[in-house]
């Protein structure tokens, strides 16, 4: 890029050089055309009253021959009366003159003709003195060429000074232009400490904001593969442990069926693990696609499965579960919606006190939403834990999470389907009293 930049400046700066000194030549030019003219004009009016009277001898027509202008006087037919500089017998009719013609008709010609070898112009100026005679005066200058070729060396002299330091100029320009960038590209991880032009500032806060979110995520990761090695850890030393003690003999013919039992939760446990992990993983995959398979579904139909389906745990929970509400549709994703609801009412159950109770009602609300509320007179979650419950891994309690077979992921997988349905999620807890957690889904 600097490259590039340099090369432009340098192409722009001599392009504007060599406009600059051939605009400046063809003024000079025009300025010197129109002087010598003018002065010619001068000449001529001066000049009028001897050619008028006829005294080709007197002191001016002499002085302009020093001046070296050329004096003609023409016949109206053309034919040459008089010429300062050459013998007029040997001069053919100018009548066909295009000065002389000019001044015939107008009173006045102007004409200015190159020499055949290019570097001498001839300025003519004729006017008619009187009815009958037309007085012309010419004067050889240089032509633009010569002119040229005159101040060529100045003109090389001036535009290679003015080259080598636009060269230089340009190599500053860019280097002051591309350090900023420069450090920049170095300094990627705290670009709020470089100082750059202010049009950098919105592309730098979308650098900064991707750096922070890779940071992030990758952080995220980091923390997730560690807790998943963690959480797997636990049940496989239990169950590496227990049947080792019966591989060695050393349990008892009643501890074995113990130890089986140990070793079966603790699979069971496993499984449910890799089940959400996979689940949340298959999320994560899917989010741009699960659109596709979306459709018009009965909120409150999947609700009312989900408890049938939770009411004989509720029971073993000695929790008693009821389901309120009507039918309403939302656009959604059905095995993602029976997901999400079981993992409320799971937990609504698992948190529960006994002889307590767990509400899930389904109904439109004023602003045309469909709002899914499951309530419950559990344990209630302390508020400092409240904003971490749907990080991955995140348990307030976690021997009671864990002996009630919990994850630690079934909020954030709920926190994951309730993004991608575009729904908002609420909640409401106290300790001792209970959990609220209402979501509400774009009405169709
Ligand atoms: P887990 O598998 O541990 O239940 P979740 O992601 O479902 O994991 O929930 C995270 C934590 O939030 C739980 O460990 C628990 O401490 C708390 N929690 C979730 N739901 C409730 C609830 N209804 N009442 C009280 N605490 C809850």
């Amino acid at each position: 890029m600097k490259k590039k930049i340099n090369t432009l400046y340098i192409l722009l700066s001599v392009s504007a050089i060599l406009l600059t000194l051939i605009a400046t030549t063809c003024v000079y030019y025009s300025f010197l055309r129109k002087e010598v003219l003018d002065n010619l004009k001068n000449y001529a009016h001066l000049l009028k009253t001897p050619i008028v009277e006829e005294a080709y001898d007197s002191d001016i027509i002499h002085t302009a021959k020093e001046d070296r202008i050329r004096i003609t006087v023409i016949q109206k037919d053309g034919e040459v009366l008089f010429d300062n500089e050459v013998n007029i017998e040997e001069m053919d009719n100018h009548s066909e003159r295009p000065e002389v013609q000019e001044a015939l008709q107008s009173g006045e010609g102007v004409t200015v003709r190159r020499s055949d070898t290019l570097d001498k112009s001839t300025f003519y100026y004729a006017f008619a003195v009187d009815n009958d005679k037309i007085l012309r005066v010419s004067k050889e200058t240089g032509s633009i060429w010569s002119i040229l070729g005159q101040a060529f060396p100045f003109i090389a002299l001036i535009a290679g000074i003015l080259i080598i330091s636009s060269i230089l100029f340009s190599g500053l320009l860019t280097s002051s232009i591309v350090k900023p960038i420069e450090t920049l590209a170095n300094n990627l991880d705290h670009v709020e400490t470089v100082s750059t032009y202010k049009e950098l500032m919105p592309f730098l806060n979308t650098i900064q904001r991707q750096h922070d979110d890779i940071l992030k995520s990758a952080k995220i990761r980091q923390e997730f593969t560690a807790n998943v090695s963690h959480e797997l850890k636990t049940p496989l030393t239990s169950i590496s442990g227990y049947s080792e003690l019966i591989e060695n003999g050393m349990a008892s013919s009643g501890d074995v069926q113990r130890f089986a039992g140990e070793i079966h939760k603790n699979a069971q446990r496993l499984l449910t693990l890799i089940n959400d992990i996979l689940r949340l993983s298959e999320l994560d995959d899917s989010e741009k696609d699960t659109m596709l398979s979306f459709e018009t579904v009965d909120l409150y139909n999947i609700a009312e499965n989900c408890v049938n389906m939770l009411t004989l745990n509720a029971e073993k929970h000695q929790v008693r579960m009821t389901m309120e509400g009507a039918s309403c549709q939302v656009h959604g994703n059905r095995q993602m919606l029976e997901e999400l609801i079981y993992n409320l009412c799971d937990n609504a159950i698992r948190y529960n006190n006994p002889g307590g109770t767990v509400w899930v009602s389904v109904r439109e609300s004023d602003d045309l939403q469909v709002e899914l509320m499951v309530k419950d007179t559990g344990i209630g979650i302390p508020e400092e834990h409240q904003t971490r419950i749907f990080e991955r891994f995140y348990r307030v309690d976690k021997s009671r999470s864990k002996s009630t077979g919990g994850t630690g992921l079934g909020l954030a997988i709920v926190k994951h389907i309730v993004s991608q349905h575009q729904a908002e999620m609420k909640l409401e807890s106290e300790i001792g009293v209970g959990t609220t957690i209402i979501i509400r889904f774009p009405g169709i």
